[in-house]
Protein backbone atom coordinates (compact mmCIF):
# COMPACT_ATOMS: atom_id res chain seq x y z
CA UNK A 1 0.00 0.00 0.00
CA UNK A 2 1.06 3.53 -0.66
CA UNK A 3 1.34 6.20 1.90
CA UNK A 4 1.87 9.63 0.21
CA UNK A 5 5.19 11.57 1.87
CA UNK A 6 3.80 14.89 2.57
CA UNK A 7 -0.63 14.75 1.96
CA UNK A 8 -1.66 17.94 0.71
CA UNK A 9 -3.41 20.52 2.60
CA UNK A 10 -7.16 19.92 2.71
CA UNK A 11 -9.36 22.96 3.51
CA UNK A 12 -12.81 20.71 2.59
CA UNK A 13 -15.57 22.49 4.74
CA UNK A 14 -16.88 18.88 5.00
CA UNK A 15 -16.65 15.94 5.21
CA UNK A 16 -13.42 17.50 5.95
CA UNK A 17 -9.55 16.95 7.39
CA UNK A 18 -9.46 14.37 9.65
CA UNK A 19 -5.41 14.45 10.97
CA UNK A 20 -3.21 12.00 9.74
CA UNK A 21 -2.55 10.08 13.20
CA UNK A 22 -5.79 9.71 13.50
CA UNK A 23 -6.00 8.12 10.19
CA UNK A 24 -2.96 6.16 10.74
CA UNK A 25 -4.25 5.22 13.84
CA UNK A 26 -7.92 3.44 12.20
CA UNK A 27 -5.45 1.88 9.63
CA UNK A 28 -3.77 -0.13 12.41
CA UNK A 29 -6.80 -1.44 14.49
CA UNK A 30 -8.80 -1.50 11.39
CA UNK A 31 -7.85 -5.36 11.33
CA UNK A 32 -8.05 -6.17 14.82
CA UNK A 33 -9.51 -4.24 17.20
CA UNK A 34 -7.69 -4.74 20.70
CA UNK A 35 -6.49 -8.35 20.19
CA UNK A 36 -10.17 -9.57 19.04
CA UNK A 37 -8.63 -10.69 16.10
CA UNK A 38 -11.60 -8.20 14.38
CA UNK A 39 -11.91 -5.35 13.58
CA UNK A 40 -14.25 -2.91 15.14
CA UNK A 41 -16.62 -2.84 12.05
CA UNK A 42 -17.47 -6.43 12.63
CA UNK A 43 -18.79 -6.45 16.25
CA UNK A 44 -22.30 -6.52 17.07
CA UNK A 45 -23.52 -3.61 18.85
CA UNK A 46 -24.81 -5.24 21.79
CA UNK A 47 -21.21 -6.65 22.59
CA UNK A 48 -19.65 -5.66 25.96
CA UNK A 49 -16.72 -4.63 23.71
CA UNK A 50 -18.96 -1.98 21.79
CA UNK A 51 -21.40 -0.91 24.82
CA UNK A 52 -18.30 0.10 26.59
CA UNK A 53 -16.62 1.78 23.26
CA UNK A 54 -19.56 4.16 23.26
CA UNK A 55 -19.12 4.67 27.36
CA UNK A 56 -16.00 5.85 26.45
CA UNK A 57 -16.24 8.46 23.72
CA UNK A 58 -19.22 9.52 25.97
CA UNK A 59 -17.00 10.14 28.62
CA UNK A 60 -14.08 11.41 26.42
CA UNK A 61 -16.69 14.09 24.99
CA UNK A 62 -18.05 14.87 28.59
CA UNK A 63 -14.65 15.94 30.06
CA UNK A 64 -13.25 17.82 26.94
CA UNK A 65 -16.44 20.18 27.12
CA UNK A 66 -17.05 19.53 31.33
CA UNK A 67 -20.67 19.06 30.40
CA UNK A 68 -22.09 18.52 33.84
CA UNK A 69 -23.92 14.84 34.15
CA UNK A 70 -27.91 16.28 34.22
CA UNK A 71 -26.66 16.96 30.24
CA UNK A 72 -27.13 13.87 28.15
CA UNK A 73 -25.46 12.90 25.08
CA UNK A 74 -26.81 10.68 22.46
CA UNK A 75 -24.60 9.41 19.27
CA UNK A 76 -27.77 9.94 16.41
CA UNK A 77 -28.14 8.50 13.08
CA UNK A 78 -28.75 10.88 10.12
CA UNK A 79 -26.98 14.05 10.66
CA UNK A 80 -27.47 17.09 11.65
CA UNK A 81 -30.48 17.76 9.30
CA UNK A 82 -32.24 14.68 11.03
CA UNK A 83 -32.25 17.09 14.05
CA UNK A 84 -34.08 19.88 11.96
CA UNK A 85 -36.96 17.71 12.46
CA UNK A 86 -35.97 15.77 15.63
CA UNK A 87 -35.81 19.18 17.42
CA UNK A 88 -39.33 20.40 17.11
CA UNK A 89 -40.62 16.53 17.63
CA UNK A 90 -38.72 15.89 20.99
CA UNK A 91 -39.06 19.73 22.60
CA UNK A 92 -42.71 21.19 20.92
CA UNK A 93 -44.94 18.30 22.23
CA UNK A 94 -46.23 20.32 25.35
CA UNK A 95 -45.76 24.48 24.04
CA UNK A 96 -45.80 24.48 20.05
CA UNK A 97 -43.77 27.99 20.54
CA UNK A 98 -39.94 28.20 19.47
CA UNK A 99 -38.02 31.53 18.42
CA UNK A 100 -35.55 30.65 15.32
CA UNK A 101 -32.66 33.25 14.44
CA UNK A 102 -32.28 32.59 10.82
CA UNK A 103 -29.03 33.80 10.04
CA UNK A 104 -27.68 31.71 6.66
CA UNK A 105 -28.67 29.22 5.29
CA UNK A 106 -28.39 25.93 7.75
CA UNK A 107 -30.82 28.09 10.37
CA UNK A 108 -33.00 28.77 6.98
CA UNK A 109 -33.55 25.08 6.48
CA UNK A 110 -33.90 24.23 9.64
CA UNK A 111 -36.92 26.93 10.72
CA UNK A 112 -38.53 25.06 7.49
CA UNK A 113 -38.15 21.89 8.65
CA UNK A 114 -39.86 22.95 11.82
CA UNK A 115 -42.47 24.72 10.43
CA UNK A 116 -43.69 21.10 9.19
CA UNK A 117 -44.48 20.85 12.71
CA UNK A 118 -45.68 23.81 14.53
CA UNK A 119 -45.83 27.33 14.38
CA UNK A 120 -42.24 28.58 15.07
CA UNK A 121 -41.44 32.11 14.71
CA UNK A 122 -38.52 33.92 13.13
CA UNK A 123 -37.57 36.23 15.85
CA UNK A 124 -34.55 37.82 13.84
CA UNK A 125 -32.90 37.76 10.32
CA UNK A 126 -30.04 38.85 8.42
CA UNK A 127 -31.76 38.32 5.20
CA UNK A 128 -31.60 41.66 4.44
CA UNK A 129 -27.56 42.17 4.93
CA UNK A 130 -27.42 38.62 2.46
CA UNK A 131 -26.55 36.67 5.84
CA UNK A 132 -23.09 38.65 5.77
CA UNK A 133 -23.55 39.34 9.22
CA UNK A 134 -25.71 38.59 12.35
CA UNK A 135 -29.24 41.08 13.33
CA UNK A 136 -28.48 42.89 16.24
CA UNK A 137 -29.43 41.29 19.64
CA UNK A 138 -31.86 44.47 20.78
CA UNK A 139 -33.93 43.77 17.45
CA UNK A 140 -34.99 40.25 18.26
CA UNK A 141 -38.17 40.01 18.61
CA UNK A 142 -37.90 37.04 21.01
CA UNK A 143 -41.04 35.02 22.77
CA UNK A 144 -40.32 34.51 26.39
CA UNK A 145 -42.87 31.72 26.29
CA UNK A 146 -41.26 29.45 23.17
CA UNK A 147 -40.20 26.41 24.29
CA UNK A 148 -36.32 26.82 22.98
CA UNK A 149 -34.81 29.71 21.28
CA UNK A 150 -32.32 28.18 18.10
CA UNK A 151 -29.78 29.59 16.23
CA UNK A 152 -26.67 28.11 13.92
CA UNK A 153 -23.54 29.03 15.90
CA UNK A 154 -21.61 29.09 12.54
CA UNK A 155 -22.86 29.39 9.58
CA UNK A 156 -20.59 27.30 7.37
CA UNK A 157 -21.60 28.60 4.02
CA UNK A 158 -20.03 32.14 4.32
CA UNK A 159 -18.57 32.08 7.40
CA UNK A 160 -20.91 33.95 9.97
CA UNK A 161 -20.27 33.22 13.48
CA UNK A 162 -22.19 33.95 16.83
CA UNK A 163 -19.59 35.03 19.44
CA UNK A 164 -21.78 35.04 22.17
CA UNK A 165 -25.84 33.80 23.15
CA UNK A 166 -26.91 36.29 25.33
CA UNK A 167 -29.54 34.90 28.27
CA UNK A 168 -32.17 37.00 27.77
CA UNK A 169 -34.63 35.04 29.69
CA UNK A 170 -35.28 31.22 30.95
CA UNK A 171 -35.85 30.16 27.30
CA UNK A 172 -32.89 27.69 26.75
CA UNK A 173 -30.93 28.13 23.56
CA UNK A 174 -30.83 25.02 20.98
CA UNK A 175 -27.78 25.62 18.86
CA UNK A 176 -26.67 24.21 15.66
CA UNK A 177 -22.58 23.98 16.07
CA UNK A 178 -22.06 21.65 13.27
CA UNK A 179 -19.17 23.29 12.36
CA UNK A 180 -17.62 24.87 15.48
CA UNK A 181 -18.28 22.37 17.62
CA UNK A 182 -14.88 21.79 20.80
CA UNK A 183 -13.16 24.09 18.18
CA UNK A 184 -13.84 27.00 21.24
CA UNK A 185 -14.35 26.87 24.63
CA UNK A 186 -18.24 27.22 25.32
CA UNK A 187 -20.17 27.05 28.83
CA UNK A 188 -22.33 24.24 28.42
CA UNK A 189 -24.89 25.66 31.34
CA UNK A 190 -25.80 28.36 29.45
CA UNK A 191 -27.57 25.95 26.18
CA UNK A 192 -30.61 23.90 26.42
CA UNK A 193 -29.48 21.78 23.60
CA UNK A 194 -26.31 21.45 21.29
CA UNK A 195 -26.15 19.45 18.31
CA UNK A 196 -23.70 19.10 15.46
CA UNK A 197 -22.74 16.68 13.47
CA UNK A 198 -19.40 14.80 13.37
CA UNK A 199 -17.73 15.58 9.45
CA UNK A 200 -16.42 18.70 10.21
CA UNK A 201 -14.53 18.88 13.42
CA UNK A 202 -14.88 15.52 15.26
CA UNK A 203 -14.13 12.88 11.95
CA UNK A 204 -16.69 11.19 9.57
CA UNK A 205 -19.89 11.44 8.21
CA UNK A 206 -23.32 9.82 9.49
CA UNK A 207 -23.86 10.90 12.91
CA UNK A 208 -24.98 13.58 14.69
CA UNK A 209 -23.39 14.39 18.92
CA UNK A 210 -26.63 15.62 20.62
CA UNK A 211 -26.62 17.29 24.06
CA UNK A 212 -29.60 17.79 26.21
CA UNK A 213 -30.24 19.18 29.37
CA UNK A 214 -32.31 16.36 31.16
CA UNK A 215 -35.03 18.62 32.29
CA UNK A 216 -35.99 19.03 27.90
CA UNK A 217 -36.47 15.23 27.92
CA UNK A 218 -40.19 15.02 28.50
CA UNK A 219 -41.64 17.28 26.01
CA UNK A 220 -41.83 15.12 22.50
CA UNK A 221 -44.83 15.38 20.70
CA UNK A 222 -46.71 11.55 20.27
CA UNK A 223 -45.89 11.34 16.67
CA UNK A 224 -41.85 11.53 17.18
CA UNK A 225 -40.10 8.33 15.46
CA UNK A 226 -38.51 6.25 18.20
CA UNK A 227 -35.54 6.24 16.25
CA UNK A 228 -35.44 10.09 17.04
CA UNK A 229 -36.68 9.95 20.09
CA UNK A 230 -34.02 11.37 22.50
CA UNK A 231 -35.93 10.17 25.99
CA UNK A 232 -35.85 6.75 24.35
CA UNK A 233 -32.25 7.12 22.80
CA UNK A 234 -30.78 7.88 26.30
CA UNK A 235 -32.47 4.98 28.31
CA UNK A 236 -30.91 2.97 25.35
CA UNK A 237 -27.59 4.79 25.48
CA UNK A 238 -28.02 5.66 21.69
CA UNK A 239 -28.46 1.80 20.75
CA UNK A 240 -31.79 1.69 19.95
CA UNK A 241 -30.74 0.72 16.63
CA UNK A 242 -28.06 -0.42 15.39
CA UNK A 243 -25.64 3.11 15.02
CA UNK A 244 -23.37 4.28 13.11
CA UNK A 245 -20.51 2.46 14.54
CA UNK A 246 -17.54 3.38 12.50
CA UNK A 247 -18.55 7.25 13.20
CA UNK A 248 -18.73 6.56 16.57
CA UNK A 249 -15.09 4.67 16.63
CA UNK A 250 -13.44 7.80 14.79
CA UNK A 251 -15.19 9.91 17.28
CA UNK A 252 -13.30 8.61 20.06
CA UNK A 253 -9.94 8.74 17.62
CA UNK A 254 -10.57 12.21 17.57
CA UNK A 255 -11.06 13.13 21.48
CA UNK A 256 -7.70 11.40 22.00
CA UNK A 257 -6.40 13.68 18.91
CA UNK A 258 -8.22 16.66 20.56
CA UNK A 259 -6.55 15.95 23.97
CA UNK A 260 -2.88 15.70 23.10
CA UNK A 261 -3.47 19.04 21.48
CA UNK A 262 -4.13 20.65 25.01
CA UNK A 263 -7.84 20.19 24.88
CA UNK A 264 -10.55 22.56 23.79
CA UNK A 265 -8.33 25.59 25.20
CA UNK A 266 -5.39 24.30 23.05
CA UNK A 267 -6.96 24.05 19.99
CA UNK A 268 -8.78 27.32 20.22
CA UNK A 269 -6.02 29.17 20.68
CA UNK A 270 -4.27 27.70 17.82
CA UNK A 271 -7.73 28.36 15.83
CA UNK A 272 -7.72 31.87 16.52
CA UNK A 273 -4.33 32.51 15.04
CA UNK A 274 -5.04 30.51 12.21
CA UNK A 275 -8.38 32.80 11.30
CA UNK A 276 -6.60 35.89 12.42
CA UNK A 277 -3.44 35.46 10.22
CA UNK A 278 -5.92 34.91 7.16
CA UNK A 279 -8.53 37.76 7.90
CA UNK A 280 -5.35 39.85 8.43
CA UNK A 281 -3.72 39.21 4.91
CA UNK A 282 -7.38 39.51 3.29
CA UNK A 283 -7.90 42.95 4.97
CA UNK A 284 -4.21 44.40 3.68
CA UNK A 285 -5.51 45.23 -0.21
CA UNK A 286 -8.36 45.31 -2.19
CA UNK A 287 -7.13 41.86 -4.31
CA UNK A 288 -9.15 39.37 -1.79
CA UNK A 289 -12.34 40.23 -0.22
CA UNK A 290 -14.11 38.79 2.46
CA UNK A 291 -18.23 40.04 2.98
CA UNK A 292 -18.67 39.52 6.49
CA UNK A 293 -19.31 41.97 9.43
CA UNK A 294 -16.30 42.00 10.91
CA UNK A 295 -17.94 41.58 14.51
CA UNK A 296 -19.40 38.13 12.75
CA UNK A 297 -16.43 36.47 11.09
CA UNK A 298 -16.53 32.77 11.19
CA UNK A 299 -12.58 31.23 12.66
CA UNK A 300 -13.91 28.36 11.22
CA UNK A 301 -14.91 28.75 7.10
CA UNK A 302 -12.94 32.03 5.78
CA UNK A 303 -14.79 32.85 2.68
CA UNK A 304 -13.50 35.19 -0.06
CA UNK A 305 -13.54 36.72 -3.45
CA UNK A 306 -10.45 37.46 -6.10
CA UNK A 307 -11.67 40.57 -8.64
CA UNK A 308 -12.84 38.44 -11.13
CA UNK A 309 -14.81 35.49 -11.72
CA UNK A 310 -12.30 33.80 -14.28
CA UNK A 311 -9.21 34.67 -11.69
CA UNK A 312 -11.42 32.77 -8.90
CA UNK A 313 -11.69 30.02 -10.97
CA UNK A 314 -7.69 30.21 -11.69
CA UNK A 315 -6.63 30.34 -8.45
CA UNK A 316 -8.63 27.48 -7.43
CA UNK A 317 -6.81 25.30 -10.05
CA UNK A 318 -3.51 26.79 -9.23
CA UNK A 319 -4.08 26.17 -5.51
CA UNK A 320 -4.62 22.67 -6.07
CA UNK A 321 -1.58 22.21 -8.09
CA UNK A 322 0.51 23.87 -5.35
CA UNK A 323 -1.02 20.48 -2.74
CA UNK A 324 -3.80 23.28 -1.68
CA UNK A 325 -7.33 20.97 -1.96
CA UNK A 326 -10.68 22.07 -1.64
CA UNK A 327 -11.04 25.63 -1.49
CA UNK A 328 -13.70 26.30 -3.48
CA UNK A 329 -16.67 28.50 -2.03
CA UNK A 330 -20.05 26.37 -1.70
CA UNK A 331 -22.33 26.52 -4.75
CA UNK A 332 -24.94 29.08 -3.07
CA UNK A 333 -22.26 31.72 -2.69
CA UNK A 334 -19.40 31.00 -5.29
CA UNK A 335 -15.57 32.28 -4.44
CA UNK A 336 -12.80 30.54 -2.64
CA UNK A 337 -13.65 29.33 1.15
CA UNK A 338 -10.61 28.03 3.73
CA UNK A 339 -12.52 25.90 6.14
CA UNK A 340 -9.86 25.66 9.29
CA UNK A 341 -11.10 23.14 11.95
CA UNK A 342 -9.00 21.48 14.29
CA UNK A 343 -7.30 18.96 12.02
CA UNK A 344 -5.86 22.16 9.83
CA UNK A 345 -2.62 22.67 11.32
CA UNK A 346 -0.88 26.62 11.58
CA UNK A 347 2.01 25.35 8.71
CA UNK A 348 -1.52 24.97 6.15
CA UNK A 349 -2.52 28.46 7.01
CA UNK A 350 1.21 30.23 6.61
CA UNK A 351 1.39 27.64 3.17
CA UNK A 352 -2.21 29.04 2.02
CA UNK A 353 -1.09 32.56 2.52
CA UNK A 354 2.07 32.05 0.91
CA UNK A 355 0.19 30.89 -2.07
CA UNK A 356 -2.18 33.64 -2.26
CA UNK A 357 0.56 36.72 -2.11
CA UNK A 358 2.26 35.03 -4.89
CA UNK A 359 -0.73 34.94 -7.13
CA UNK A 360 -1.55 38.25 -5.44
CA UNK A 361 1.55 39.44 -6.91
CA UNK A 362 1.21 37.09 -10.39
CA UNK A 363 -2.18 39.01 -11.12
CA UNK A 364 -2.62 42.01 -9.45
CA UNK A 365 -1.67 44.17 -12.69
CA UNK A 366 -3.88 42.13 -14.99
CA UNK A 367 -7.04 43.92 -14.22
CA UNK A 368 -8.12 47.50 -12.78
CA UNK A 369 -10.00 47.65 -9.54
N1 LIG B 1 -25.68 22.56 9.96
C1 LIG B 1 -24.55 23.14 9.52
C2 LIG B 1 -24.08 24.39 10.16
C3 LIG B 1 -23.85 22.54 8.47
O1 LIG B 1 -22.72 23.11 8.02
C4 LIG B 1 -24.31 21.34 7.90
C5 LIG B 1 -23.57 20.61 6.81
N2 LIG B 1 -22.72 21.30 6.06
C6 LIG B 1 -25.50 20.79 8.40
C7 LIG B 1 -26.15 21.43 9.43
C8 LIG B 1 -26.06 19.52 7.84
O2 LIG B 1 -25.27 18.46 8.28
P1 LIG B 1 -25.52 16.97 7.76
O3 LIG B 1 -25.17 16.95 6.32
O4 LIG B 1 -24.59 16.16 8.61
O5 LIG B 1 -26.93 16.65 8.01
Amino acid sequence: MTILKKRPYNFAAGPAAIPESVLKRCQEELLDYQGLGVSILELGHRTKVFESLVLEVEQKLRQAIAAPENYKILFLHGGARLQFSGIPLNLLGKNPEADYLITGHWSQVAFQEAQKYAPVQCVGTSEDQEFFGLPAVDTWKINPNAAYRYCCSNETLVGVQFQEFPLLDEVPWVVDMTSDFLSRCIDVNRFGLIFASTQKTMGTSGLCVVLVREDLLNQKMSITPTVTDFAEQVKQHSLYNTPNVFAIYILGLMLDWLAEQGGVAGTEKINQRKAEKLYQFIDQGDFYRNRVEVSARSMMNVSFNLPTPDLEKLFLQEATKHNLLNLKGHSLTGGARASLYNPIPEAAVDALLDFMRAFQNNHAGSFTL
